[in-house]
């Protein structure tokens, strides 16, 4: 009786032993499977995707991110686009956008055959300058509607390189976005993504373009130009060098505008030759065009807008016949 009692105990024991045994394998088992199962899902969410095609980068690139926060890194303070707006005036037309997506603004003036254009800020905020002369001119005529010649229509883009304008007022704000030169990537003959840079501009690295007519706002003004049957054409620049006739060579009525423009204003004619070679510029690319004359005007300096000379050069402009 006691024998009995004693072995059946002894079996009980052996087979819960084995059962938990067995549970514990099971639940063992079950706990690695589903690890890999979510090992394999996180390995099927690798992106696998080819490698995204690569792009040529201008040299310089200003807005890339640091991953690392540098205690020594002071982050560029980005202005805004100097705003613009007649209180009592005609609106403006929007004939593009920058890559940073702001407007490029067209004033139209007149209503006659004769169509004349000004560009200013071509070159942003490093000639700024030229955008205050042009908000002060379309001030001027608004107030002053006699100014314009009743055979005479004046467009006025007054920023054509808004981006430019509101990333800085010195030579960090010259280039478009892409780090272009918009006055060198305009398709005309001569257009080059690189130049010899002696006796040209050397603040910071700059290009003419992935090609010939790559920007934005380089296409916007093209845009415009070929659509609107432009009889003559200044673009602003500054400062000093005088009036540059448009052409390779200068074209005839193009110096008549350049000489005609200088006296008005005392700006040089010719223009003081620093030895730089000019590629792909608006004046060069609208005489191609079309257009009847076309000028690079710069002023005096990086400050001033010479509004009375300017005033001048604006009638003797409006009277020109290419
Ligand atoms: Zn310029």
């Amino acid at each position: 009786m006691r024998r009995r009692r004693k072995s059946s105990h002894a079996w009980v024991y052996v087979i819960w032993g084995l059962n938990g045994v067995i549970l514990l394998v099971v639940l063992v088992v079950a706990v690695l499977y589903t690890t890999s199962l979510r090992a394999s899902a996180a390995d099927e969410a690798l992106p696998t995707a080819a490698p995204l095609p690569t792009r040529e980068i201008p040299p310089t690139s200003y807005f890339l991110p640091t991953l690392t926060p540098n205690p020594l890194y002071t982050p560029p303070v980005f202005e805004t686009s100097t705003p613009f707006e007649l209180a009592d005036g005609p609106r403006p037309a929007i004939i593009g956008f920058s890559l940073a997506a702001r407007p490029i603004e067209a004033y139209t003036f007149g209503a006659g055959e004769k169509k004349y254009l000004i560009v200013a800020g071509i070159h942003g905020g490093y000639e700024w300058n030229t955008i205050a002369l042009a908000n002060e001119l379309i001030t001027h005529i608004n107030e002053n509607p006699g100014a314009i010649p009743t055979d005479v229509t004046l467009y006025i883009i007054r920023n054509m390189n808004p981006d430019g304008e509101a990333r800085s007022h010195d030579v960090d704000g010259r280039v478009n976005n892409n780090g272009v030169d918009l006055n060198r990537n305009f398709p005309s003959e001569n257009w080059t993504e690189e130049w010899d840079r002696d006796g040209c501009w050397i603040y910071r690295p700059t290009t003419g373009g992935a090609h010939a007519g790559s920007e934005p706002e380089t296409r916007s003004v093209m845009g415009f130009v070929k659509t609107h049957r432009i009889d003559a054409l200044i673009s602003y620049h500054s400062a000093a060098l005088g009036v540059f006739p448009g052409g390779v060579p200068w074209e005839e009525p193009s110096k008549q505008l350049a000489k005609a423009l200088s006296k008005a204003t005392g700006y040089p004619y010719p223009p003081i030759d620093t030895g730089c070679e000019y590629t792909g510029t608006l004046a060069d690319w609208a005489v191609e065009n079309g257009v009847g004359a076309a000028v690079d005007m710069e002023l005096r300096n990086h400050r001033d807008t010479d509004f009375e000379e300017n005033l001048q050069a604006l009638q003797v402009f409006l009277n020109f016949q290419p």
